[in-house]
């Protein structure tokens, strides 16, 4: 299956954003080659991947219209980096959340204009988009929620706050008592600073209304994974991971509905015995940094062997979409309660310490999801992840699980020696 890559013309409004036209000209232009090979040149697709395959040719177009209009209405758009940032106190105070994490070696050479070499890709490329002002996305929220989660994080938004409104929440860094208590006090002070800036008062009723929505999206992601448990895996890791990074630009009720549909139809692809792979293909677990848009590197490289990735243990993955909030309370106190609780819980963050939490999800979900090994990627320069690796490797060796290490950026220039060390790991399994 291969789809348009062509975006209607919007420099209209990317003036109106204030975008430099010509450098935004120069990633347009880049991006619909790099989707094309990475993406709409994999055999055997779902055919309604092709939704998907438009949110990306329309990712700086349609969609930051639609915001565009939203906001023309009065409403406002925010910004986050980070999963803890709750997308429900948004929606409830009327406004929509949009992921601002940045996966493109585009914006890295801007990022360290004002950041040292040794910052995580990730906040080099989201201080780099904003400060080239280049992405769609920076240039129209109306607040960005920061968070003090890594060092990296915690002082380049110091330096983004000198560009666009930024409001960081504390997160604690340890699931103690204390800890909790830090984090429902920071939950609702996002929730006032969210009222005043939309002027809305959240309430039990439209917290009620944003948790089931979010809900359902959770539910969504996890019906269509659910389905690469299995022999046949109906999708590739490159689209699973894909549809999970648009969770995280896309409207909500728009997206439920069409992972609906592609989940419908994996259905009928199992049933038909339909999947991209061969018979005895290993599967393959990712567990660590988060791979944002358009970060498919390592899937590319690891599918590009033959076999599939069927698992994302980060942020872009289970960490993700696995659990809800519980909404039964009619109560806004306990509303709050469950969905700070949801949060701090469930997120095992390597960030935290300790973060045991995250190796024991990384062992259930390999026997869940029935992995032959499991790559532990570490964006480069990640202190947290890349630390955090030994605690992994340990693990995983007790459990008797294969383990490869992986430190890398968005650069290509490394991709033939990653793909031989992968290839060498497939061999080694059985
Ligand atoms: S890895 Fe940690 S800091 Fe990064 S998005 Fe996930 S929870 Fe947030
Ligand atoms: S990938 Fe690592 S260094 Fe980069 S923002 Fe996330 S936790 Fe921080």
């Amino acid at each position: 299956m291969r789809g348009s890559m062509k975006m209607a013309d919007y420099h209209g409004m990317w003036k109106e954003l204030n975008i430099d036209l010509k450098t935004h000209d120069l990633l347009c232009d880049a991006l619909p080659p790099l989707y094309e090979g990475i993406y709409l040149d994999q055999g055997n697709r779902p055919e309604t991947m092709d939704y998907f395959n438009m949110v990306v040719a329309e990712v700086h177009g349609a969609r930051i219209k639609e915001l565009m209009d939203f906001k023309a209405k009065g409403n406002k758009v925010v910004g986050a980096f980070c999963i803890y940032v709750p997308e429900e106190l948004v929606l409830a105070a009327g406004s929509q959340l949009v992921g601002l994490c940045a996966g493109s070696e585009f914006w890295v050479p801007p990022g360290e204009k004002v950041l040292p070499r040794n910052t995580c890709p990730l906040v080099k490329a989201g201080v780099g988009a904003r400060i080239s002002r280049t992405c769609p996305y920076f240039q129209s929220v109306d607040l960005i929620v920061g968070e003090n989660t890594c060092d990296g994080k915690k002082k380049a938004w110091e330096i983004l706050a000198e560009e666009a409104p930024m409001y960081v929440m504390d997160i604690p860094n340890v699931k103690s008592r204390s800890g909790m208590a830090l984090w429902k006090s920071e939950v609702k002070s996002l929730s006032e600073k969210l009222e005043k800036l939309t002027g809305k008062t959240i309430t039990s009723s439209n917290l009620k209304e944003a948790i089931e929505k979010v809900n359902a999206k959770r539910i969504a992601l996890q019906k269509l994974n659910d389905l690469r448990k299995g022999d046949v895996v109906p999708i590739s890791g490159k689209d699973a991971l894909l549809v999970s990074e648009i969770a995280f630009y896309d409207d909500v009720d728009r997206f439920v509905e069409k992972v609906q549909v592609l989940t419908d139809e994996c259905v009928e692809r199992v049933q038909k015995g339909e999947t991209p792979f061969n018979p005895g293909a290993k599967r393959i677990m990712v567990t660590g940094s988060p791979l944002v848009l358009p970060n498919w590197k390592l899937h590319h490289l690891v599918e590009s062997t033959g076999n599939p990735v069927v698992v994302e243990e980060n942020c872009t993955g289970t960490r993700y979409y696995e659990q809800t909030v519980d909404g039964s309370p009619s109560d806004l106190g306990g509303l709050m309660d469950n969905l700070a609780s949801r949060y701090i819980e469930n997120i095992h963050c390597a960030c935290f310490t300790p973060n045991d939490g995250r190796l024991d999800d990384i062992v259930r979900l390999a026997k869940e999801y029935r992995v032959d090994g499991i790559i532990d990627y570490s964006l480069s320069f990640c202190t947290t992840y890349l630390t955090e690796g030994t605690k992994v490797r340990d693990r995983l060796k007790q459990e008797g699980i294969p383990v490869l290490s992986l430190e890398t950026g968005y650069e290509s220039g490394d991709e033939g020696q990653l793909k031989t060390r992968i290839e060498a790991f497939i061999e080694t399994l059985e």
